[in-house]
């Protein structure tokens, strides 16, 4: 990799990061803190909004609760790091640049893609139409104006996956005047153990949460839900949470991606295609012992660690080392009050240990509210930020 930009005498090497969610700030915040000023090396990261988005806590948005604000150009402060405020619509990945708002062009020489995954609204008809999603904080804002509203009404919580629960039990809890019917395929923490999957069915009756498993929603229309079979559930509003999109953006510019979209890495997470091009967090298809690793705060972090010091290496011209992780949890709030906390193997299959009541819920909160911190630590020490489970034997078995 070589420096690319010529400023007086000296040459910058121009890093652009894509998306500042848990993995682009992670990785802006640890590439700009380790750069010193002999470096020559300029670290922009991109994002749609000034705010930062906490999406662990969007459920929490959707239900009327306030989050606290956290401006992404204030953590940057002191890094060096360059905030540029915009949407991206386009990535050249020949000209090596990238497209902001339809009409601002930022050149790169390397760049890191973390622009996230949202919930796939466009699998069933009428979600797109019909549905509130928790794929930004507006649309999450959205949606508890819509429930402040309803008076009595029902809820139709579309997906059985983590966050169809979590978003169930919190509405549940916040309005309970409303009926939260939560629809999927699959009973709730069906990835847990028995007794920690039957702690979140009983909570989840506990709050009055009509749970209906084994259902196929084929159509969403004005309100109702469709289920396959035949059935149909009557809905004042649906919140869909099923299934993962990615932007089209890292496809449309002839990236190797996935059947996802997502853009397929190499061991030290570059892409395949264009290897000055690293994929990070839940937009990224990386490849572990286990499998592909499916999208988390706590793998996203790492990943974008990991991308800042495989740069600083390819600079100083060694061999990025590739990337290993392990899962270790799953914490799962219901509601404020009670939480689920399931401990994992390194590939995300359950323990036997897990937490409970208000150890989980205490637990579940640090973890949540870890990631400013933890961000501020590593301005000024970046090494805190690089310790992760790497997975031990699950993920010792192939080399970059
Ligand atoms: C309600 C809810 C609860 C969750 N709970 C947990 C949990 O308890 N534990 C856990 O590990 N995971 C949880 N997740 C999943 C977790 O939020 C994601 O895995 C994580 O956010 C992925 O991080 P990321 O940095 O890849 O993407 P994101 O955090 O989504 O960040 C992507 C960023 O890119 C920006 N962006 C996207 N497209 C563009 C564009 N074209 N132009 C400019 N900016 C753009 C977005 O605005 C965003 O700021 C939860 C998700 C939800 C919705």
């Amino acid at each position: 990799m070589s420096a690319q930009h010529e400023a007086g005498a000296a040459t910058i090497h121009r890093v652009v990061i894509l998306g500042a969610g848990y993995a682009g700030l992670s990785a802006a915040i640890q590439l700009a803190s380790r750069v010193g000023p002999g470096e020559n090396v300029r670290v922009t990261l991109v994002n749609a909004q000034e705010r930062f988005t906490e999406r662990l806590r969007l459920h929490m948005t959707a239900s009327g609760q306030r989050l606290a604000e956290l401006s992404i150009p204030e953590l940057l402060e002191g890094t060096g790091a360059h905030f540029e405020r915009g949407w991206v619509t386009a990535v050249d990945v020949n000209a090596k640049t990238v497209r902001i708002d339809d009409e601002r062009v930022l050149p790169y020489d390397t760049l890191v893609y973390a622009l996230g995954g949202v919930a796939d609204t466009a699998a069933v008809p009428g979600v797109e139409d019909h549905a509130y999603t928790l794929n930004s904080a507006q649309d999450a804002e959205v949606l508890a104006d819509r429930l402040s509203r309803l008076g009595r009404g029902t809820v139709v919580v579309v997906g059985s996956g983590l966050t169809g629960v979590e978003s169930a039990a919190e509405i549940a809890e916040r309005h309970p005047e409303l009926n939260v019917v939560l629809l999927g395929r699959s009973e709730p923490g069906a990835a847990m153990n028995p007794k920690a999957r039957a702690y979140v069915r009983a909570a989840l009756d506990r709050l009055k949460v009509e749970v209906r498993s084994g259902a196929e929603v084929v159509k969403v229309l004005p309100g109702t839900v469709e289920v396959a079979g035949g059935e149909s559930v009557a809905a004042d509003a649906v919140l869909w949470t099923s299934g993962t999109r990615v932007s089209p953006l890292a496809s449309a510019a002839g990236l190797t991606v996935d059947e996802h979209g997502r853009i397929v890495t190499d061991a030290a997470l570059r892409s395949v295609s264009h290897p000055e091009v690293y994929a990070v967090g839940d937009a990224a298809a990386i490849r572990q012992g286990y499998g592909v690793m499916h999208g988390t705060c706590q793998s996203g972090m790492p990943t974008g660690v990991h991308a800042a010091l495989s740069i600083l290496r390819e600079l100083k011209g060694k061999r990025p080392k590739p990337f290993r992780f392990g899962y270790y949890h799953t914490p799962v709030s219901l509601g404020r009050h009670d939480a689920v906390v399931q401990f994992t193997h390194p590939d995300d299959s359950p323990r036997r240990l897990h937490l409970t009541g208000r150890v989980a819920v205490r637990y579940k909160e640090t973890v949540t509210a870890a990631p400013w911190p933890t961000w501020g630590r590593m301005k000024k020490m970046p090494a805190s930020g690089v310790f992760w489970p790497r997975g031990g034997r699950f993920t010792r078995v192939r080399e970059a």
